[in-house]
């Protein structure tokens, strides 16, 4: 189809049905496993993608709209997955329309990580090679567009065994950007 409607509030394709990825489908993405599994039965929905794929063959792109719910799992906020494409090549922007997040960007060639925002008004253009996940910071849903060449295609195991090296987690009211293992020891001297 050439002609949507969307609704950047809710972050919907009326047209078309959601992914929704639940607490339970993140198993390996929250650092803190305590605090993971105290709300495993609650299951919050952390994120939903509505994704248009009507088009596929050389020049064509795929896109896909994304609500971020905002919350978090002990200090870390709600993230998404997470992926590197996995055509590696395969770029991406992101066009964000409401809430407050930042992108988490690690190129898988030279470990390279940075933190860009991503909110209305913002627009982030993803590398090829570069593993990318979306965290919401604020208090309301964080909507966004991603598009992408249509072979790009999703690959979740390789970031996903290792995870990404830094996390965003919440201090003093802030979001403050650490080194996962920097954070694994904090929360392993608290457990102690
Ligand atoms: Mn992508």
């Amino acid at each position: 189809m050439d002609f949507l409607h969307f609704d950047p509030k809710d972050g919907v394709i009326p047209a078309r049905a959601p992914v929704q990825r639940f607490l339970s489908d993140l198993e390996s993405n929250f650092a803190d496993r305590a605090a993971y599994r105290a709300r495993l039965n609650e299951n919050p929905l952390i994120y939903r993608v509505t994704s248009i794929e009507d088009y596929s063959g050389a020049g064509q792109l795929h896109y896909g709209l994304g609500v971020l719910m905002p919350g978090k799992i002990g200090r870390e906020y709600f993230m998404t997955k997470g992926h590197l494409h996995t055509w590696r090549p395969a770029a991406e922007v992101y066009i964000g329309l409401r809430g407050r997040g930042l992108m988490v960007l690690e190129d898988e060639r030279t470990g390279e990580c940075r933190v860009t925002p991503l909110e209305a008004n913002t627009v982030v253009y993803v590398p090829g090679w570069t593993a990318h996940r979306t965290v919401n910071i604020g208090e309301e849903p964080l909507v966004y567009w991603g598009i992408f060449p249509c072979e790009a295609g999703h690959d979740y195991d390789a970031i996903g065994e290792r995870n990404f090296r830094i996390v965003v987690i919440e201090k003093d009211g802030a979001p403050l950007v650490m080194e996962r293992s920097a954070f694994l020891r904090e929360l392993e001297a608290q457990a102690l």
